[in-house]
């Protein structure tokens, strides 16, 4: 059989090199590819009952011209064409702009097709397209599809295009999924689909084919997913870390306080893992301050106890000291060495710390991203506990191989991911979820001020700070500027530091040294800054249990994740906290993210709501989503569809079957031609 893949665009008559070029511009590189193009939504030219619309609204009827066309003339150039219509049992009156040329085909008696803006108030339809009967190519009666297009194309030829594509090629479409998983899910065949989504025809139609389609999508996606992580878990080259259930539970008795129930889970996942000879490669999602580092430092507890070495990446040098000072206090009593690897120290101390960790003196470090890809080298490395945002992926993973190091990883996130990006996003993870919040915490009480306001805010947090606690005050970070960003931090700094002359006021912001910002964070930490003034950088992780206040500037300007994890940073400690959002909102959907913050304080549900104002584009920021773009589906609705084709993925990897047997080279074929298997994945 002939792969339409290969056949060029100009075997279709009236295609030259000119508008194959054009489609080329379009990504169309093929017949395959043509009918691959999917428009991106309907016109809706069905035959409708005139009872059915509402004034104003488009409507394509069936009526019968009962009256001689009458004429009207504006000007020179602008006329009025005018006659009744019988459209069932109503009289109507059509009117057509400045299409003078149709006077002497409209004949009473004439049956004939019309679609326009209905006015039920003076029965009269505005008519933007007619169709008189014996015409071929018939655009009314049916949704008609509407393409993305450029060059010198309508969407008129184009769907005329894929008419003739169609008509001539629909029989090569090759089927590429499983004869299974279209019977068992009752999807269309392929050929039939791709027919429909371009040329619906009646309702309903477009919908199975539209849902055969984005099956399609997010299947062939989760088959690289699912497929590298079979391969990963049957690997037997990981570490079988030995762990004892008693020592791990000794060590967590050692906690000024007990683990949660979603804690003591998530850890049992990861020991399981972890002893397991394949490489771990678990994802924890937690909402911020439900405690994910103390699961984290169990799991480097439990390598270290096994005989091995582990290391926690910081996103920020900030976090990274503050992170090796809580697993100092937490590890050490149990007789274990935690070194901290930062860009602040002396050329001889960075030295000691590499030495350590080469000889093994060391236990744990902890350092920012750069801690594995430069010339550190560990005597045994058994686990890796990293962020979301540095995912750990191929690339790491093949820098260590090469060091001989195979650890287990362990991958953090405090942003929830609502279930549908999870399964995209981090489909080749395992993935854990603390839910739970630990017991006896204050609920934040969250406010939406306007900036008129502001005075009064200042007072609630001079009384605030008068107690002795401490507050946060965030400017928004200008994407564009990063000098004029700094800039409002300065001002705002001075500003306050005039206004509260007897409180310590302190500065962040992303231009400052290393040694600084520690300097800072130190103070703030020891309580000689009452009040921290900073830009973003403050965002992730974070704690300063005594700080109570969280004041966000130009709230609008963040995102709802975003505004969540800020509000994070404080609720931490045993006082009530408090979120101020200062805002008036100009900014897109800017006062519906400031009735969700002030609604509610659940990440999962806030994620949820992000994901349905932004969209899953843009819920994780820009260019790290991993997120591919999809044609059809849409991951803020086809969640039903998703879960189907991530099991169904995931069920036909783990057959050997799949990679041998003829039945589905189509399959193999196509993800390879797409590219899924290529490059990296398949290390
Ligand atoms: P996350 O990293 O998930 O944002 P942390 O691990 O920083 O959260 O924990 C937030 C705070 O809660 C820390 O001060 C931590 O010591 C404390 N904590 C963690 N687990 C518990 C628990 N089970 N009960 C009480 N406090 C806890
Ligand atoms: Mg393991």
């Amino acid at each position: 059989m002939r792969n339409i893949y290969n056949i060029p665009l100009t075997q279709l008559s009236g295609i030259g090199p000119q508008k194959a070029e054009e489609l080329n511009a379009l990504g169309i590189e093929s017949i395959g590819g043509l009918l691959d193009y999917y428009p991106y939504r309907y016109e809706d030219y069905r035959i409708r009952d005139l009872s059915e619309v509402k004034d104003g609204e488009k409507i394509t009827i069936t009526g019968q011209v009962i009256t001689e066309p009458v004429v009207q003339m504006y000007g020179r150039k602008k006329s009025r064409l005018s006659c009744r219509m019988m459209v069932n049992e109503t009289v109507i009156k059509a009117v057509w702009f400045n299409r003078l040329f149709l006077k002497d085909k409209l004949k009473p008696g004439l049956e004939m097709v019309l679609t326009g803006k209905w006015d039920g108030h003076r029965l009269q339809l505005t008519v933007s397209e007619s169709e008189f009967p014996g015409r071929s190519s018939s655009q009314t009666g049916a949704l008609q599809p509407v393409y993305s297009l450029s060059g010198s194309f309508t969407q008129k030829g184009f769907r005329q295009l894929i008419d003739k594509a169609l008509k001539s090629y629909r029989s090569l479409i090759p089927e590429i999924l499983p004869e299974s998983i279209i019977r068992d899910r009752g999807l269309l065949e392929r050929s039939e689909a791709v027919a429909r989504i371009h040329q619906p025809g009646e309702a309903g139609e477009g919908q199975a084919a539209r849902k055969r389609i984005a099956y399609e999508e997010l299947f062939l996606f989760q088959m690289k997913l699912q497929a590298y992580r079979q391969m990963n878990k049957r690997r037997a080259d990981g570490i079988a870390h030995a762990i004892d259930s008693g020592e791990i539970r000794r060590f967590a008795d050692s906690f000024p306080f007990t683990l949660t129930d979603d804690q003591k889970k998530v850890v049992n996942e990861i020991i399981k893992d972890m002893r397991a000879p394949s490489c771990m490669n678990r994802l924890v999602q937690g909402d911020v301050g439900s405690g994910k580092t103390a699961v984290a430092a169990i799991a480097l507890y439990a390598a270290v106890k096994a005989g091995h070495q582990g290391a926690f990446m910081a996103p920020t040098e900030i976090l990274a000291e503050q992170h090796a000072r809580t697993l100092s206090n937490w590890l050490e009593p149990f007789g274990m060495q935690v070194g901290l690897l930062s860009g602040g120290l002396t050329a001889r101390q960075r030295r000691d710390v590499l030495g350590g960790l080469q000889m093994g003196l060391i236990d744990v470090v902890v350092g920012t991203h750069a801690l594995i890809q430069e010339d550190v080298q560990f005597r045994s490395l058994g686990l890796v506990v990293t962020d979301e945002q540095h995912r750990f992926g191929v690339n790491q993973r093949a820098i260590l191989r090469k060091k001989g190091l195979n650890p287990d990883v362990l991958t953090m996130t405090a942003t929830p991911i609502p279930r549908t990006l999870a399964i995209t996003a981090f489909g080749d993870l395992d993935v854990s979820t603390i839910r739970e919040r630990p017991k006896g915490r204050k609920p934040i009480k969250t406010y939406w001020k306007k900036p008129d306001e502001f005075d009064r805010v200042l007072q609630f947090v001079e009384k605030q700070l008068s107690k002795g606690r401490q507050a946060y005050v965030i400017c928004p970070l200008i994407e564009e500027s990063e000098k004029l960003d700094v800039q409002n931090a300065i001002e705002l700094h001075d500003l306050l530091q005039a206004h509260f002359d007897q409180f310590r006021i302190g500065l962040l912001h992303g231009r400052m040294n290393t040694e600084d910002k520690e300097q800072t964070m130190k103070q703030f930490n020891d309580r000689e800054i009452h009040m921290l003034v900073s830009t973003t950088v403050i965002e992730v992780g974070v704690d300063v249990p005594n700080a109570t206040v969280m004041i966000i500037y130009d709230a609008d300007r963040f995102g709802l994740s975003q505004l969540h994890q800020l509000r994070g940073r404080v609720g931490r400690g045993e006082h009530q906290s408090y979120c101020i959002l200062i805002a008036n909102p100009k900014s897109e959907n800017g006062v519906e993210r400031m009735q969700a913050m002030t609604e509610t304080e659940d990440g999962f549900e806030i994620a949820r709501k992000d994901l349905e104002l932004r969209g899953p584009g843009d819920f994780f920021g820009t260019k790290q989503s991993g997120l591919p773009e999809f044609k059809v589906a849409d991951l803020t609705h086809d969640f039903e569809i998703l879960e189907m084709a991530r099991d169904d993925a995931a069920a036909l990897v783990s057959q050997s079957a799949f990679w041998t047997d003829l039945k589905y080279t189509h399959l193999r074929e196509f993800l390879q031609r797409e590219q899924v298997f290529q490059g990296e994945v398949l290390d």
